[in-house]
């Protein structure tokens, strides 16, 4: 088969190398003018590494993407180190979010501190998600942890990362992120970029074409079962494609998919993510602190990160680097304000966590904007998960939107390109799908 596969972030790229190693043909497109998707990176001058547009790092529990980058050869590129996540609250500083820290954690009873940790410990060691899917993470988190724990603790999670669906979140989902992930935190030695492009010259070895910088703009199936792929006037036929992006991709791409299949995917509620970086002369988080999450009530975003107190500013010639990040409705004004109005209301509340911070600390600053960066999994969201195969044959799909119970990330994009790959080669060998390709 000749497959097209829409879409160079980490699930286009692992259904690419998995295809190819059972010996398909594959092209993959990419609108971008590289590859990586949500985690790609750029360099400013003067560094030697790649910095990801969003934070990202991955943990020990990751199995699906360390295993890629051993497959690849790029194994040694990854390492980990232990880095301190803490809450930040006006009134009482810094506290490190680990079980040691909150059972310490001073101006909240202990009665409420035990049944916070009462609850990791629960969900650190249950089993069954499919219960947990059918209540809100709300009521669950105020059953187990009481009230008092739930504000200080779980709601600026949930409020920060859902905003307007805050309410809606089932229980599965805050117990996917307690029970999958390690202390220790994973990085690639020049970036996630580094590792996106090493995943593509070892997929371009192997006999993949690789098309960047070209937008597919429409997808047709003809009378012979085969598709038309149209990036940029140049339609080519596949016998198989694969859009590896979001739903709003797909059902744009294409408008013969049937109605009701479109209005569901259309339906799929999502946040999308606002971030800044700024290269600072000097550390902003003197306490070493990797990530913060302050109240936002107070602050006017959800995480404040210091990605050199968890990577050597040596590798970014000497520039401290911090990102500001929120999970944001696609509809919010951040998302059309000119950049520099929104860095100007992020920049201000700097001197909130370093008294000492001066503007003249800020090198240089960047923002990136995503409306498509995180699904919203309602209560029984099970039922609204997309299935790999569309309703049309030969057409696959694979998307954040497909990753659940989990909570979507790189190791679940790549866990995803396998997925899809197999639906594509099992649904292959089973003959199901009906017409007969033609040569091409
Ligand atoms: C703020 C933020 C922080 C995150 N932090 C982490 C983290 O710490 N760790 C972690 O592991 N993950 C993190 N993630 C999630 C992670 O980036 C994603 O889960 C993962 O990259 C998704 O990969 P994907 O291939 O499924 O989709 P995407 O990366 O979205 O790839 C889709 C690709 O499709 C392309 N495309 C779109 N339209 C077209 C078209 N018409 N033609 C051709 N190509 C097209 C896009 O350009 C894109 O490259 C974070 C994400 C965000 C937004």
């Amino acid at each position: 088969m000749h497959i097209a596969i829409i879409g160079g972030g980490f699930a286009g790229l692992t259904a690419a190398h998995e295809l190819r190693a059972a010996g398909q043909q594959v092209t993959v497109f990419e609108a971008g003018p590289q590859l990586g998707g949500l985690a790609a990176g750029f360099k400013a001058p003067g560094w030697d590494w790649a910095l990801e547009k969003f934070y990202h790092h991955i943990f020990q529990t990751d199995k699906a993407i360390i295993g890629l980058a051993k497959t690849i050869g790029a194994g040694e590129m990854l390492f980990f180190n232990q880095q301190t996540t803490a809450f930040l609250c006006p009134e009482h500083g810094a506290h490190p979010v680990s079980i040691p820290g909150i059972l310490t954690f001073p101006h909240l009873p202990l009665i409420d501190r035990l049944r916070y940790g009462l609850t990791l410990a629960q969900f650190k060691l249950r089993r069954d998600w499919q219960r947990l899917e059918q209540t809100t993470a709300e009521r669950h988190l105020r059953r187990w942890s009481g009230d008092r724990a739930y504000k200080q603790y779980w709601e600026p999670l949930l409020v920060g990362k859902f905003g307007p669906y805050a309410g809606e979140v089932n229980a599965a989902w805050i117990w996917a992120r307690i029970k999958t992930r390690s202390f220790k935190l994973g990085y690639f030695k020049g970036g996630f970029q580094a590792f996106a492009d090493a995943l593509g010259s070892y997929i371009e070895r192997q006999g993949a074409t690789i098309h960047l910088a070209q937008p597919v703009q429409r997808v047709e199936r003809a009378d012979d079962g085969t598709w038309t792929v149209d990036a940029g006037g140049a339609p080519r036929r596949f016998d198989r494609v694969i859009v590896a992006s979001a739903p709003g991709v797909l059902t744009k791409l294409v408008p013969s998919l049937p109605r009701d299949y479109t209005a569901r995917m259309t339906a799929l509620k999502s946040m999308g993510a606002v971030v800044m970086v700024v290269a600072l002369r000097q550390q902003l988080l003197t306490n070493g602190v990797y990530w913060y999450m302050p109240p936002k009530e107070h602050f006017p975003y959800l995480a404040l990160v210091e990605h050199t107190n968890m990577i050597s500013p040596q590798h970014y010639g000497g520039d401290r680097l911090i990102y500001c990040g929120d999970y944001l409705p696609a509809d919010h004004r951040y998302f059309t304000m000119p950049d520099e109005d929104v860095k100007q209301e992020w920049l201000s509340a700097l001197p909130q966590v370093n008294r000492d911070f001066h503007p003249g600390w800020i090198k240089q600053s960047w923002l990136f904007r995503e409306r498509y960066a995180q699904p919203v999994v309602p209560v029984d969201h099970s039922r609204n998960v997309p299935s790999l195969r569309t309703p049309l044959d030969g057409l696959y799909f694979a998307s954040l939107a497909h990753v659940y119970p989990w909570d979507r990330g790189t190791n679940f994009a790549v866990e995803l390109g396998q997925r899809v790959a197999r639906e594509v080669l099992e649904q292959e060998a089973r003959g199901e799908n009906k017409e007969q390709r033609t040569e091409i």
